[in-house]
């Protein structure tokens, strides 16, 4: 099934550092009707906050594995050199049979992949307004140790460095309220581009009779 307008359902990928904000500003997103998420398998430990099916699927590396073999995977990849991270093509199958637009939460070697493989998909990357910043928000999570807040700080200044390869959007997340407007603009955006209308151009044409 295709959108309201007739055409194919955006393919939404959203990327940014640890600490960025990106998971609320995907739930801003996910907050405009004739959207849905994309649900990755982890083979990263649950963490207590989470339930199963909700954030993640979460799996054993075996589940993972076979999973890749039979290829079931749009995009996967090792993130932070630990766990493995895949997006399950079976999201994007169901994005096009609801005629709803797809959010993908993946990170830069997930959005390269599916970049390649379908070069229509859009690519959204979230930026803390400051280094400064950002390392203050990793910190009052109280969820990594040192070694892993100085990891995700030196992930974080390679991914930015990566964005101008794969990304067509970048929203700073300096305040939470002006940035998911941002986001949610970024969307109603793509969603009225000339090319995205063309059916419903084509109708209203026909509409008025006579020959193109
Ligand atoms: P976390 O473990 O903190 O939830 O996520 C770690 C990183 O993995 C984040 O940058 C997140 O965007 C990324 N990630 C989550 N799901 C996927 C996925 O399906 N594929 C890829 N490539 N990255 C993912």
């Amino acid at each position: 099934m295709s959108t309201e307008t007739g055409s194919v359902p955006l393919l939404l990928i959203v990327s940014g550092p640890s600490g960025s904000g990106k998971s609320t500003l995907v739930q801003k997103i996910l907050e405009l009707p004739g959207t849905m998420p994309s649900i990755s398998c982890t083979t990263r430990p649950r963490r207590a906050t989470e339930s199963s099916g909700k954030c993640y699927d979460f799996v054993s590396a075996a589940e993972f594995d076979a999973m890749v073999a039979r290829g079931e995977f749009l995009e996967y990849a090792r993130v932070f050199g630990k766990h493995s991270y895949g997006t399950p093509k079976k999201w994007l199958e169901e994005s096009r049979k609801k005629g709803l637009d797809l959010v993908l939460e993946i990170d830069v070697q997930g959005a390269a992949q599916v970049k390649e493989k379908l070069p229509e998909s859009v690519a959204m990357f979230i930026l803390p307004p400051s280094r400064e910043e950002l390392e203050r928000r990793l910190r009052s999570r109280g969820q990594d140790s040192e070694e892993e807040i100085a990891r995700r700080l030196a992930k974080a200044r390679d991914e930015i460095a990566a964005l101008g390869k794969y990304y067509d959007f970048c929203v700073v997340n300096d305040d939470m309220e002006r940035a998911g407007r941002e986001a949610q603009a970024i969307v109603t955006a793509l969603r009225c581009s000339s090319g995205r209308r063309r059916n419903q151009v084509q109708k209203l044409l026909a509409s008025f009779g006579g020959k193109n």
